[in-house]
């Protein structure tokens, strides 16, 4: 399937998801247009993460504008302000698709400490706020466009898969600002100074007894077990002296 300029169709579900929405929003959606995000999953059923699909563009020279940088638009619609590479062109399909090798992403998770710098979760943990959902980590972007060659150690974050989602700003957040504001306002002192501090430095840095938690939850079970029993003895004992 292909049109009359020799592009194939976003239809063709041979193939890839970031290809298909290229071709949709080149096709369908045009530069300087506005677009809804329903409208694209509609148009391009059965693509895995479509968000993350199109996410994917933006390595490769697309902007597609939010909400949240651009005032006039409304939270499921998104501007499509320029088209980059034409992905859809054999020599072009990889254009800004990097692969971060398994040393870069070891390193990142080991100084991360193996938690979500965004909320602190660690892998394999249940979120507090959503039983039974349990955090998978990934690696995020500290800068979204700071993608392809410049994606080093420095650039990269551990977060959980459900940070890295809101973080991309293409996921409604479940809480207004006016939400947030109102809890900052609730916390002492101390506890605003400490957020402030860990907003400029966009993570959250861990104590000593979280980077010990960290590295525990690395270990085996029975492992796990074992050291607990010793802490606890640990404790014990230490109460008597
Ligand atoms: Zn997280």
């Amino acid at each position: 399937m292909t049109t009359d300029e020799g592009r194939p169709d976003w239809n063709d579900q041979s193939l890839g998801g970031r290809v298909r929405v290229a071709l949709w929003l080149y096709e369908q959606v045009g530069e300087g247009k506005r677009f809804r995000k329903q409208a694209m999953r509609e148009a391009i059923p059965g693509v895995e993460q479509i968000d993350r699909r199109m996410r994917d563009l933006r390595p490769a020279g697309w902007v597609i504008r939010t909400y949240r940088d651009m005032a006039s638009l409304s939270p499921d619609e998104l501007f499509l302000e320029t088209i980059g590479a034409h992905v859809w062109e054999p020599g072009k399909r990889s254009t800004g698709l990097r692969t971060v090798s398994g040393k870069l992403r070891r390193e990142v998770m080991d100084r991360d400490h193996h938690r979500c710098v965004r909320c602190g979760i660690s892998s394999g943990e249940e979120y507090p706020d959503e039983p039974g959902s349990r955090a998978r980590l990934t690696l995020g972007h500290i800068n979204a466009h700071a993608y392809g060659s410049n994606a080093g150690l420095e650039n990269l974050v551990t977060e959980c898969a459900r940070c890295n989602e809101t973080a991309k700003q293409f996921t409604p957040v479940q809480f207004t600002a006016d939400h947030v504001r109102d809890q900052i306002r609730e916390l002492s002192k101390r506890e605003k100074t400490s957020l402030l501090s860990w907003m400029a430095l966009e993570r959250r840095p861990m104590s000593k007894t979280e980077q010990v938690w960290a590295r525990y939850r690395q270990l085996p079970g029975g492992e796990r077990d074992e050291l607990q029993r010793e802490l606890a003895r640990m404790l014990g004992s230490e109460g008597e002296a």
